[in-house]
């Protein structure tokens, strides 16, 4: 990665590199502003590089492609109806009016590349103004290649989410994997898939061809190349530097622990990737039931939140949710490090799986969005333990699927037994009594449930009922593709903790990015974007998409407002464009650039 430059002061100086960051600095420099980005660990990409890449932006001009009929008036309906609050109302608005210009000027000035998916509802399909396709898009691979020497700088995918230790699947390719043994072309495509892996693994020691959120981060890192802006990596930012109210630089601890200063003569953009694993302000912003479990990138400790509210930032904790949730299973890995799995889409809607609490009984419909099972967890919890809770099914269904980190078609199952991850018993009643559950009770609810699958109504829940429960099921599944008897012994099961994706309480900004006061003033040269900024969704899940969706389009806001600064600047000041006051009254004022 190319380290900082000698130089000491930048237009733009961002805090993080992730898909907000990344996306803000290379904005900035697309616009001809001198900019740098500060990253923590060793590694670009953040959470981004390990998430699912989707990004929901509706109306962009990528609609067509999917035949998606769509408008601006009907997502804003959605978003009102599922979302709703008065928080951030004025950001949405700005969102949706933006999303298409962003997408287009990523696309045009980056080597950003989305593509539509063909089939993906909202979330809340039923709801008015939702759709099943078109507002989602996904990132376009990526050859990993084209980073050259660089690439080792790159976060690695979630190992479970990879094959052969470290082949990434495209979402289109996991139905070729699972009909491998089905179906010619599938066969023809996998084996095309393997050789290309192994041929990446003997030349470049991994897989080159990046997929998913591993592609987004791959590209943006690629743009920042391009585009000159150097990458700080191992560099703590550790404080803001102010005159007067405003932010003018920041103070960093570098990985051998020396102190630096670099000034900021138009702005800093905090974009830290939220509070995740931060026990403090989990504490404060999170329910208890939450624990401590999260899937996002070690580094998101809240050092924006904090840097944000020491210049005076106002922290919103009203959301629905401060954070975005997903059921986990904890798994420690072959290396011996400790992971866990995020059951967003891999199996909990599958036919044949079903999710009880404690004393033996199904508490939601399984095949919601992974928002809305968590968010049932904690309201089951309150009236029977239901944390944790438990996914199970039957070697039909655990061979068809997979469960969490055991992928479909495992022959071995050994690894997982004996780490205590996967359970397994001969009978529905030993598995319950192995996992302290009730017996009694799971029988009787397998035998409910096992009845509606011959119906095809799942009288207690309705699962299968809507299109996005569909999507999460199997489409060959008939007469309901989200439910199919457990039948099949051994039995199995999972233990579902709470976890986040990401946090959605941050510190609320203007409908630019700008970091507001207490008073809702803007803080002068202080930005957030990304999970720093409180989400525009204020603690809803409208559907897949919507944290990199606006980390994107706010990282693209951000930059233009402060190009637009420093085009008012050169107006007032001439080219120097800069505002000599602030220089002459910093206290700490750093080496000036040329
Ligand atoms: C498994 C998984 C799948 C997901 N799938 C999706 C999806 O498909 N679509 C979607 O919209 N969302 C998804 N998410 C959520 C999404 O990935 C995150 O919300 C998003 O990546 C946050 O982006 P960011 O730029 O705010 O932060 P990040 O990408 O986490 O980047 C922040 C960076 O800042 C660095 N940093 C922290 N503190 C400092 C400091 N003091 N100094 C310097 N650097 C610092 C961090 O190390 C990190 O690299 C998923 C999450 C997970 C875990």
């Amino acid at each position: 990665m190319p380290q900082a430059a000698a130089a000491s002061e930048y237009d733009v100086v961002v805090i993080g590199a992730g898909a907000g960051g990344m996306t803000a600095a290379a904005v900035a420099a697309t616009r001809g502003l001198k900019s740098i980005v500060i990253e923590k660990t060793p590694l670009v990409g953040g959470t981004t590089a390990i998430s699912g890449g989707m990004v929901w932006a509706p109306n962009t001009t990528k609609r067509s492609l999917v035949g998606a009929d769509d408008t601006p008036a009907q997502a804003a309906n959605y978003l009102e109806t599922v979302v709703g609050t008065p928080e951030g109302a004025d950001l949405r608005a700005r969102y949706l009016a933006e999303a298409p210009k962003a997408i287009e000027y990523l696309e045009s000035h980056t080597s950003v590349r989305l593509t539509p998916v063909p089939f993906y509802p909202d979330y809340y399909p039923d709801v008015p103004g939702a759709t099943l396709r078109g507002r989602v898009l996904e990132p376009v691979p990526f050859d990993a290649r084209e980073l050259g020497n660089q690439s080792p700088s790159l976060r690695p995918p979630l190992p479970e989410f990879t094959l052969f230790g470290g082949m990434m699947v495209a979402r289109a390719d996991i139905v070729h994997f699972r009909n491998v043994f089905k179906s010619a072309r599938s066969a023809l495509r996998v084996a095309r898939l393997v050789a290309g892996y192994g041929a990446d693994r003997m030349r470049f020691h991994r897989g080159t061809s990046l997929v998913l959120g591993n592609a987004l981060a791959g590209r943006l890192v690629k743009s920042l190349l391009d585009l000159d802006v150097p990458i700080l990596l191992g560099t703590t930012v550790t404080g803001l530097r102010r005159d007067g109210k405003a932010v003018v630089g920041i103070e960093v601890r570098t990985a051998s622990g020396e102190a630096m200063s670099i000034g900021a003569r138009l702005g800093v953009v905090l974009a830290s990737g939220g509070f995740s694993h931060s026990d403090r302000l989990r504490r404060e912003l999170l329910p208890v039931e939450a624990g401590d479990a999260s899937a996002a990138a070690d580094g998101n400790t809240g050092d924006g939140i904090d840097l944000g509210k020491s210049a005076g930032g106002f922290v919103v904790s009203s959301n629905r949710n401060n954070a975005f949730w997903t059921p986990v299973s904890r798994l420690v890995r072959a290396n011996g490090e400790s992971g866990v799995y995020p059951h967003t889409v891999t199996d909990r809607g599958k036919p044949g799986m079903l999710a009880v609490n404690k004393a033996g009984r199904r508490f939601t419909n399984e095949a919601e969005s992974y928002h809305e099972f968590v968010q049932a967890m904690f309201r089951a919890n309150r009236q029977s333990a239901a944390i944790p809770a438990y996914l199970i099914c039957d070697r039909r269904a655990l061979w068809k699927y997979g469960l969490g980190a055991v992928r479909p078609m495992a022959w071995r199952l050994e690894s997982y037994r004996r780490s205590g991850y996967l359970h397994e018993a001969p009978t529905l009643r030993a598995l319950a009594d192995g996992l302290g559950v009730d017996a009694g009770n799971l029988e009787a609810t397998v035998a409910t449930y096992n009845r509606d699958a011959a119906t095809g109504v799942d009288t207690a829940f309705g699962r299968g009922s809507n299109a996005y429960h569909k999507y999460v099921g199997d489409p060959a599944n008939l007469p309901n593709p989200c439910i199919h008897p457990v039948v099949t012994p051994p039995f199995y099961a999972v233990v579902l903790h709470p976890a986040d994706l990401g946090t959605s309480a941050g510190l609320r900004t203007s409908p630019a990015g700008e970091v507001l006061d207490g008073e809702g003033q803007a803080i002068p040269g202080l930005y957030a974007c990304g999970n720093d900024m409180n989400s525009i969704m204020s603690g809803s899940y409208p559907g897949p998409g919507i944290t990199l969706g606006p980390a994107l389009v706010f990282g693209y806001l951000v930059a233009m407002r402060i190009a637009e600064t420093r085009d008012a600047q050169r107006a007032q000041w001439g080219s120097e464009g800069r505002p000599l006051v602030r220089l002459v009254s910093s206290s700490a004022a750093p080496p000036s650039a040329p």
